[in-house]
């Protein structure tokens, strides 16, 4: 996931162009930008490039996230079915919302296991939001399939998966709402930012409000606008949504030297003995960002990683200990460390601590997965390589 490595000429130049305005803001201002709008832009841009009816930039994938609840109306006391396996903020948007994570193990996509949400559903169950892990999909058409049955809102958290697709639909166009992220660590970066999708204009015009105060952006005074429904504030700069329309820009690039560098360590730990790869239900579709794979049991993928490290492999995550990525280590979650939480005041508010997830815990276990970079030379992808090689064979 290389935004961070990638800052040229035209990450610069269209940064330039919002300095040499002084119009730092995406609202208003029309005469002073002389026609920079690189908020919309991106909006224009990426929509098209993923295919989707509308999107609207903000600050943060959190924020997407939060501003996708909010669109589809989950709030207060709704059950949203995740995976543990995600980064927090997915969890961090249902509680912002008022509502209630309800955790359903995954399979070994790494993602939300469509099987396995019947089992969590209950009269308060209102969306589920599967997160496309490191780079790729979820078996997305039979989460759909499940939730169009069953009558529940689909969000996808694809903050970790732009530029990923599924039989040729873009990851984030399957549900109501898809959500990105463009912070530091992830395949196109902002600086700051993050986005939602949708096609459904009437989602997309209350996130343009509920991101903006409310504002519905009719007209061109602010101070006139009207008010749709109330809001918050997680607009986007135009200077972090120029760097983004910059690297929006470069997707296609990232993406083909992701997938090249990923195949040739595919390729060579494929002749290991034990080691065997995350599915992934449409390979053709891989972002590419991560090669994620398993070892036979829990202790062989602790040696693993430690040889790994031993050998100066860096960039590898044994997600298990991670206290980032699973539920096993998010102790602030399970003691609910925050302020008093909506949720708390509910009688289906979870006890935490008691989730099990046998599955999942047997899954993330044993999986390694190792970050894929643009930045390697040949060389330096061929001496990897070797490292690797070395290491695992011992
Ligand atoms: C990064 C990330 C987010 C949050 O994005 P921010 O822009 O850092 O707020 C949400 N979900 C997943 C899966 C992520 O990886």
């Amino acid at each position: 996931m290389p935004g961070f490595e990638l800052f040229g000429k035209e990450e610069r130049k269209e940064v330039q162009d919002v300095l040499d305005t002084g119009v730092l803001f995406r609202y208003g201002f029309d005469q002073a930008r002389k026609g920079h709008w690189k908020a919309k832009t991106f909006e224009m841009e990426l929509a098209e490039r993923i295919g989707a009816g509308y999107c609207h930039l903000c600050s943060s994938g959190t924020a997407a996230l939060t501003i996708a609840l909010a669109s589809c109306c989950v709030g207060a006391g709704d059950e949203v079915i995740v995976p543990p396996f995600t980064f927090i903020a997915t969890i961090e948007a249902v509680l912002n919302a008022g509502a209630v994570p309800v955790f359903a193990e995954i399979d070994e996509t790494l993602c939300l296991d469509p099987d396995a949400i019947e089992a969590v559903i209950s009269p308060r169950t209102k969306a589920v939001l599967p997160v496309h892990m490191c780079g790729a999909m979820a078996r997305i058409d039979e989460i759909k399939e499940r939730c169009d049955q069953e009558g529940l809102i689909l969000i996808e958290d694809a903050c970790q998966a732009i530029g990923a697709t599924f039989e040729g639909k873009a990851l984030g166009t399957f549900g109501q709402m898809g959500c990105f992220s463009f912070d530091s660590v992830k395949t196109i970066t902002c600086g700051e930012g993050g986005a939602v999708v949708t096609d459904d204009n009437i989602l997309y015009t209350a996130a343009d409000a509920y991101s903006d105060h409310g504002h519905d952006h009719i007209g061109n005074d602010r101070g006139l606008e009207g008010h749709v429904i109330l809001g918050t504030n997680f607009r986007i700069s135009e200077l972090n949504a120029a760097v983004g329309l910059a690297q929006l820009r470069k997707l296609d690039f990232i993406l083909e030297k992701q997938r090249r560098h990923k195949k040739a360590i595919k390729d060579a730990l494929a002749h290991i003995p034990g080691v065997t790869f995350r599915k992934i239900p449409d390979e053709a579709g891989d972002s590419a960002t991560f090669l994620s794979f398993f070892l036979p049991d829990e202790s062989a993928a602790r040696n693993t990683a430690a040889d790994l490290a031993k050998a100066g492999v860096d960039s590898c995550f044994y997600w298990y200990d991670n206290n980032w990525h699973y539920i096993r280590s998010w102790d602030h979650l399970k003691t609910l460390q925050a302020a008093r939480l909506p949720l708390q005041l509910y009688e289906n508010c979870p006890d935490y601590q008691q989730v099990k997830l046998p599955r999942s815990d047997e899954i993330i276990s044993r999986t390694i997965s190792m970050l894929i970079k643009l930045s390697w030379t040949e060389e330096e992808l061929a001496e990897r390589i070797d490292k690797i090689i070395a290491a695992m064979k011992s």
